[in-house]
């Protein structure tokens, strides 16, 4: 079976690497990944969430923060504050920091993204027979900034600046993706939607992470137009999002912050959505009934992802109520 799916960082590379454990020996991953919250710090170019998949995916990843590597240190951090350099507040460890300079270095030499994360990705996960690919959703430069007001005045800040500096406190006066209307998908990644088995939408955030995926031109269309079937997987659960901070993003979008309100903001393909199948957590089997008539079959199941077992389960959920849908038979 070929799956394909669209990830963000913590919450799609969690529920990825559940996936891979109950793949078949035949099963195929595509992941594409979420490159808005990319970031040009100290003259390296950084892509959080594609680091994140890539070192989840490849048991490389500190599982405790959920981001950045095992067995971390902060020398090269602690020696750039010492001199004065900003930003101090981006944590950039030292074993990480080599993955930021290939990259650099590779994109420099002028290889597309694209090329760089394979190279990348040969590290983690191993020769060419790893079941899993990871694609940026795109080659092009595209970042996500807010608006918030700094002394008075409405200010453009990158995304990470709100999301890690700022803890998503001030105010959330716009979303602004630098770039992604004039972006084009990666090579592969309108190949791997239109020709999957499967679609997932893993439960990564819907603005900043599918969001962006889901703008870059032609794949929304693409996941509209696929024969697979597409399901998704609530990123909130109770009424929050269950870490970070999906829930300013979504108000300001004027969607509810609850898993009946993100599904029916992704909305179902019948009715020219992005999906057909949606899972919500057990303790939000409300939505079953609140989603009834929209299209979106629903249904509810655990949805927290304590460990890889749990995430496993999720990945089954997922590809069992996929088994139960047509797909599209007009794309
Ligand atoms: P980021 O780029 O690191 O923010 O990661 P993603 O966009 O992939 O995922 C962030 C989302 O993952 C947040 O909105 C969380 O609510 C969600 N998330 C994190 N852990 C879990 C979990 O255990 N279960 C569910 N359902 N969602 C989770
Ligand atoms: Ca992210």
């Amino acid at each position: 079976m070929r799956i394909t799916a669209l990830s963000g960082g913590i919450g799609g590379a969690r529920f990825l690497r559940g996936l891979l454990h109950v793949l078949g020996p035949d099963d195929e991953v595509v992941v594409v990944g979420n490159t808005a919250d990319d970031i040009w710090l100290f003259g390296l170019k950084v892509c959080p969430d594609l680091d994140t998949v890539m070192y989840t995916l490849g048991s490389g990843i500190d599982d405790v923060r959920g981001w950045g590597r095992l067995d971390e240190s902060w020398h090269a951090k602690e020696e750039l504050a010492a001199y004065g350099v900003e930003p101090t507040w981006f944590g950039l460890g030292d074993r990480d920091l080599a993955t930021h300079i290939v990259r650099t270095q590779m994109l420099q030499a002028g290889y597309p993204l694209s090329d760089v994360t394979a190279a990348l990705c040969s590290r983690w996960f191993g020769d060419l027979r790893s079941p899993v690919r990871l694609l940026p959703m795109s080659d092009d430069r595209v970042e996500t900034h807010v608006v918030v007001p700094r002394d008075g005045v409405d200010t453009a800040i990158h995304f990470q600046e709100y999301w890690v500096r700022l803890q998503a406190a001030p105010a959330l006066r716009d979303v602004v993706v630098v770039g992604l209307d004039s972006s084009a998908p990666a090579p592969g990644v309108l190949e791997a939607i239109a020709g999957c088995d499967v679609l997932l939408v893993p439960p990564s955030n819907p603005v900043v992470s599918v969001g962006t995926v889901l703008g870059v031109p032609g794949v929304g269309e693409a996941v509209r137009a696929t024969s697979a079937p597409v399901v998704g997987l609530s990123p909130v659960v109770g009424g929050a999002a269950v870490r970070g901070m999906a829930g300013p993003l979504l108000r300001h979008l004027g969607v509810e912050v609850s898993a009946a309100g993100v599904g029916a903001h992704y909305g179902a393909r019948s009715e020219g959505g992005v999906l057909d199948g949606w899972l919500v957590d057990e303790s939000d089997a409300d939505a079953v009934a609140a989603l009834r008539g929209t299209g979106l079959v629903t249904r509810a199941t655990p949805l927290l992802m304590p460990d890889v077992a749990s995430a496993a389960q999720m990945a089954a959920a997922a590809l069992d109520l996929a088994a139960t849908l047509p797909g599209r038979t007009d794309p």
